[in-house]
């Protein structure tokens, strides 16, 4: 008899999300997690000084509130609170101008000078139908139960997002607006897919905001724990796996972990040809992180980037498109384009009174040993001058820094493995449920499978309903 019905290698969002799910029916499950705390990518650490709360990784959470997994979850009653800023994103340009993105779609496209009509007849029939669209777009490929609202989606969403502000957008805050959107795929914005996920961000912002949770990421994970172990599952921290042979028995095992890892760790109970394919899964950029402990609030021109939990610093869509470009060239670029958050304006838990914490990262080739540092800070000093004149302490993390961190970040790569339209659809390896591998036991439910990267429990979720219908009936 099996010690458990089943065990997830990797205590991540989405390894606790396979968790929760198969505790949920019923069945036995154990959580192995390598580091004392679970949560991987979604933790929360004083980084920089005592009193000071940082995001290790994840920051903000759009999918956190507007995945179907989450929405099914009592997080709440187990103590998470989460935080809407007043506007999910501000974006500015040069020039004291900045597009101001709000909850309501309206309001938002109103701000949008000669975009007003494009920006809504844009995002207006997606946003009235947000929850069919997410249902549609957060998992495998399958037969669509919204098949015309996902063809149109699919038309607009194919196309890069270069080619969709050539379409739609004139004004330099629309476009740049939706560069920074987009360039979340980590891909060039002449590749066909960007539109999608710019599409997808601007959805959530108008229909469920870009929130946080109070405390910090790492809350979110409390409550999962909290709500898993009242469900009767259980967890061990400080206990990395190695190999098969070092865990209870259980009749699935399913791994929150890199294709890579899935390989060195259970490679011998999969065929040599499956092993082949998940080693030739391809792994993209790096980022390189910074932790700002403040003095002050970040002190932006633009009022629009003073109300936004989220402000993508890198001006106009052609500077965000050479950024991008330029990590797939091997190259960093001296003007990034910088992902910004500054929760502590809307959460007085996370830094002493009257001090601020500041998150941001910008995308680099792979493995990059180059210091950002300095044009991270000049591209936010160009829209908040004086920001370097607060900055009390700095934490930095290079792409091997983010890999000693979490193995699944290979070479720094944060979305565990490129997002392009080809391994989009088939991560880890083209099949037809591809949370499953040839062994019967063995599935995998990370990020390094549909719909990809995001803390939103939709791989552990899918992945776990995989091991209930075809190993754990
Ligand atoms: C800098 C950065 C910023 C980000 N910002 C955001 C954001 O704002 N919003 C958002 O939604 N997403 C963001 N992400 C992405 C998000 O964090 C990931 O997509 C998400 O965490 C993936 O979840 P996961 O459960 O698949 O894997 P992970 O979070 O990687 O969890 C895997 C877990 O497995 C454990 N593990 C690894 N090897 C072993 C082993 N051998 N044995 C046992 N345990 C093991 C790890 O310690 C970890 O806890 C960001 C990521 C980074 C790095």
């Amino acid at each position: 008899m099996s010690a458990f019905d089943a065990i997830v290698v990797g205590g991540g969002p989405n390894g606790l999300a396979a968790a929760i799910t198969l505790a949920r029916a019923g069945r036995s499950v154990l959580v192995r997690e390598a580091k004392d705390r679970l949560g991987g990518g979604a933790r929360t650490a004083e980084l920089t000084l005592p009193g000071f709360q940082h995001d290790i990784c994840s920051a903000i959470h759009p999918l956190g509130v507007a995945s179907p997994f989450f929405r099914s979850l009592p997080l709440t009653d187990f103590g998470l609170q989460w935080i809407h800023p007043e506007l999910p994103l501000a974006h500015p340009i040069d020039g004291d101008r900045a597009a101001r993105v709000s909850r309501s779609l309206e309001e938002t496209a109103d701000g949008f000078g000669e975009d007003v009509k494009a920006y809504r007849q844009v995002f207006e029939y997606f946003c009235r139908h947000a929850e069919s669209l997410l249902e549609e777009t957060l998992g495998p490929l399958h037969f669509p139960k919204h098949p015309l609202l996902l063809a149109r989606f699919g038309l607009r969403g194919v196309r890069s997002a270069k080619a969709f502000v050539d379409r739609w957008f004139q004004t330099d805050e629309v476009r740049g607006m939706f560069a920074g959107l987009a360039a979340h795929s980590m891909l060039p914005l002449d590749q066909r897919l960007t539109a999608a996920v710019g599409l997808m961000f601007g959805v959530t912002a108008h229909t469920k905001g870009w929130p946080f949770p109070r405390g910090g990421s790492e809350q979110l994970i409390v409550a999962m724990q909290r709500y898993l172990e009242s469900l009767g599952g259980q967890v061990e921290v400080d206990a990395p796996v190695e190999s098969l042979n070092e865990l209870p028995s259980a009749k699935a095992i399913l791994f929150d972990l890199s294709p890579r890892q899935l390989v060195q760790i259970a490679g011998d109970e999969l065929p040599a040809r499956y092993r082949n394919k998940l080693q030739k899964f391809r792994h993209g950029p790096g980022s390189f992180k910074l932790d700002w402990a403040l003095d002050g609030p970040i002190p932006w021109t633009s009022d629009a980037c003073r109300r936004a939990g989220t402000v993508h610093v890198g001006g106009t869509f052609e500077e965000i498109a050479v950024s991008e470009q330029a990590i797939w060239d091997g190259q960093p670029c001296q003007r990034p384009f910088v992902l910004v958050a500054q929760q502590s304006r809307f959460d007085d838990s996370r830094a002493p009174q009257g001090k601020h914490t500041g998150w941001g990262y910008c995308h680099v080739p792979a493995g990059c040993t180059v210091d950002m540092t300095d044009q991270i800070e000049a591209q936010i000093e160009r829209f908040a001058p004086g920001f370097r004149d607060l900055i009390l302490e700095r934490h930095r993390m290079f792409p091997r820094d983010l890999e000693h961190y979490n193995a699944n970040y290979i070479g720094g790569d944060i979305t565990g493995g490129v997002m392009d339209v080809w391994q989009t659809f088939t991560r880890p390896v083209a099949r037809w449920n591809p949370y499953t591998t040839p062994s019967p036991r063995i599935f995998i439910c990370s990020a390094s499978t549909p719909p990809g990267a995001g803390v939103h429990g939709m791989c552990g979720w899918h992945a776990a309903h995989a091991a209930l219908s075809r190993t754990l009936r």
